[in-house]
């Protein structure tokens, strides 16, 4: 559980390096799989490049999960069951958006989520390219890191509706491609990345930055140029591809 936390702590300040441009003050959140019943979360108003232990919150994963299921809890009992959801009554506040946290971490080999305001990134996804951006892939590294295509919400207001948001873009997803989505994309918001491991979330998050960095280059040249669909299969079915994908931990 030790090792757990100081990953999550170690991930949370890669993600949140200043230079990265990724997050400012207590954007951004991020959280580890502690077992079936527990996750620890980002506690609400943190800075992730300064995360330390008392920061994070350890949840109950299954009183988090309830509150998804609720028809139109007002906001002041979402904040009482997140209050409530934390293993130690001396912890801070978990962020309200340890509700999709918690739903994503319940996903098979995902272990860490990370989330992020990237400049880059929200550049696209606050523009009428953003879907476009999800669904297409510009070079190899991007198909090897971020996945084949990203899973694409549509602006909805923070806390509860987003995460039921997410839940609902992720099944879809899932039932209609046959891989695990890498990168989701939050319309005029940001990016969430998840994994099995730290370096898999890192690895998606800055090769998804990068990848919007190269999309809005492109556009100032005619482009962006994309990979086609075969194109894109085909690297993501390489073995060598598979290789450094392990090499790297991701
Ligand atoms: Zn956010």
């Amino acid at each position: 559980m030790k090792e757990i936390l100081e990953k999550l702590l170690q991930m949370s300040h890669e993600l949140g390096r200043e230079e990265l441009h990724l997050t400012i003050l207590g954007e951004g959140n991020t959280s580890a799989r502690v077992s079936k019943e527990q996750f620890y979360v980002k506690a609400s108003g943190s800075t992730l490049g300064t995360l330390s232990e008392k920061d994070v919150t350890l949840c109950d994963t299954k009183k988090v999960l309830d509150l998804l299921e609720l028809e139109s809890p007002s906001d002041t009992a979402v904040d009482e069951t997140l209050l409530a959801a934390r293993v130690d009554e001396k912890a801070r506040k978990p962020s309200v958006e340890a509700l999709f946290h918690a739903w994503l971490l319940t996903l098979p080999e995902v272990n860490f989520v990370g989330h992020t305001h990237s400049i880059a990134v929200n550049a696209i996804l606050c523009s009428p390219r953003a879907r476009e951006f999800a669904e297409k892939r510009l070079f190899p590294d991007e198909v090897v890191c971020c996945g084949s295509k990203s899973v694409y919400v549509p602006y909805t207001d923070p806390g509860l509706a987003l995460a039921r948001a997410i839940r609902h873009a992720v099944r879809e997803y899932q039932t209609v491609y046959d891989f695990a989505p890498r990168v989701i994309l939050l319309e005029n918001h940001g990016i969430i990345t998840i994994g099995p491991t730290p370096e898999a979330v890192i690895a998606a998050m800055r090769m998804a930055d990068k990848a919007a960095r190269i999309f809005l280059g492109a556009a100032q040249v005619q482009g962006p140029r994309f990979l086609s669909a075969e194109q894109v299969k085909r690297i993501a079915g390489r073995q060598d591809e598979k290789y450094r994908q392990q090499a790297l931990g991701i």
